[in-house]
């Protein structure tokens, strides 16, 4: 789907790393972890899976993620019929794929029953899950339990304190993007989500808040101010987005479906006009996009200096030492020589010179 995560980075990702495969060397290029963080019903789950572009994420009104979910995506080569094959494996199954996403999602909540019990138990054992398909970038999200203040069902009396200890051994890492999720229909200045975001990153590098439910919110009133930052100013600014109700999500209405119903809400009320940028899922991924590139060029002067480094190694096994060490100094030389030396395909160190003067 065109609002998907990470179109615009996949090209630059995709080819540098078939390039260092090619040179005998792991993946080297780690992207982000990105994890929602808000209280419970606030919409994350609902998030993630707008991002994905697929449906396959327990939501509703209840309390429905109970365990953290790690989700890997993992880009897959397009078939050369153009066939896409998409599908998802748990770790805890190894071994079997799942094509039919529903039944990833039974499968989370079978397996979320399993650990947590049936009685709305939180557990802070994750479920490990990886989706191959052509369509996505290797990132890893991480979907989390929301925060909640009174105990329900199995939950013991100290559960709000047990599920920010939770949220925060994943958010506090520095290199983990915070989305920060806040439902409009909430009193946005006491927004669970940026308290606990703030806690992890004071400054707001890596944070970036999300508010859902702008389409119910009290009539009369509007997120427009909050968008723009002048309510909690957040360094990395405000997205707002509409995603499924649970009345959509009865009648099995599709992402796409969301996306189109999500631009028609935007473009219809004057008072988000002008604010183009901040609002719907597709500039959402947009943002998100912008700041792995950001990570992408910061990581590349490092990158660079491991590409040489390959490079050398791979010359040495080939015949031809000699040339080489006159020209240790120069990555770029390195290049221009392997590709003499048909250690690269034909155009593909024309493609890494151009990344490299390009992102760094
Ligand atoms: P989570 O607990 O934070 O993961 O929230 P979910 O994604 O499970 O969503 C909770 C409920 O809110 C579900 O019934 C969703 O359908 C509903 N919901 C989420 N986002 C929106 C939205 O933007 N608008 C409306 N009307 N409902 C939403
Ligand atoms: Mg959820």
């Amino acid at each position: 789907s065109a609002a998907s995560l990470g179109h615009s980075v996949i090209p630059i990702v995709n080819k540098l790393q078939d390039i260092f495969s090619q040179l005998g060397s792991s993946s080297t290029i780690e992207l982000p972890q990105v994890a929602v963080v808000g209280s419970q019903s606030s919409g994350k789950s609902s998030v993630l899976e707008a991002l994905v572009g697929r449906d396959f994420l327990p939501r509703g009104s209840d309390i429905c993620t109970r365990r953290p979910l790690v989700l890997q995506l993992l880009q897959t080569k397009r078939k050369a019929d153009g066939n896409e094959e998409e599908y998802g494996e748990f770790l805890h199954l190894p071994g079997k794929r799942f094509y039919d996403f529903s039944e990833i999602r039974r499968e989370i909540q079978a397996e979320t029953d399993k650990e947590a019990g049936g009685n709305k138990g939180v557990s802070d054992k994750q479920i490990r899950l990886k989706i191959y398909s052509p369509n996505v970038l290797d990132i890893t999200l991480v979907d989390l339990p929301g925060i909640t203040k009174v105990p329900v069902g199995d939950q013991p009396s100290d559960i709000e304190a047990r599920i920010r200890t939770m949220i925060l051994s994943y958010i506090k890492h520095p290199s983990c993007l915070i989305l920060a999720v806040t439902p409009a229909n909430s009193d946005l200045a006491n927004s669970d989500a940026l308290q606990i975001a703030g806690n992890a990153d004071p400054d707001g590098f890596r944070t970036i808040g999300v508010i859902t439910k702008l389409d119910i919110m009290d009539r009369g009133t509007d997120a427009r101010n909050f968008l723009l930052g002048k309510v909690i100013p957040l360094r990395l600014g405000y997205v707002g987005v509409v995603n499924r109700s649970q009345e959509d999500i009865m009648l099995n209405r599709s992402i796409k479906d969301a996306l189109i119903a999500e631009e028609k809400f935007f473009r219809s009320r004057p008072v988000y006009n002008g604010l183009a940028d901040r609002c719907g899922v597709p500039q959402l991924a947009k943002k998100l996009n912008q700041i792995l590139v950001q990570h992408i060029k910061a990581v590349l002067p490092g990158l660079k200096s491991h590409i040489s480094t390959s490079l050398v190694s791979v010359a040495k096994e080939h015949a031809s030492y000699g040339a080489i060490t006159e020209s240790k100094a120069c990555p770029l030389s390195f290049l221009l020589f392997s590709q003499k030396c048909g250690l690269l395909q034909d155009g593909q160190s024309a493609l890494l010179l151009d990344i490299l003067s390009k992102y760094s």
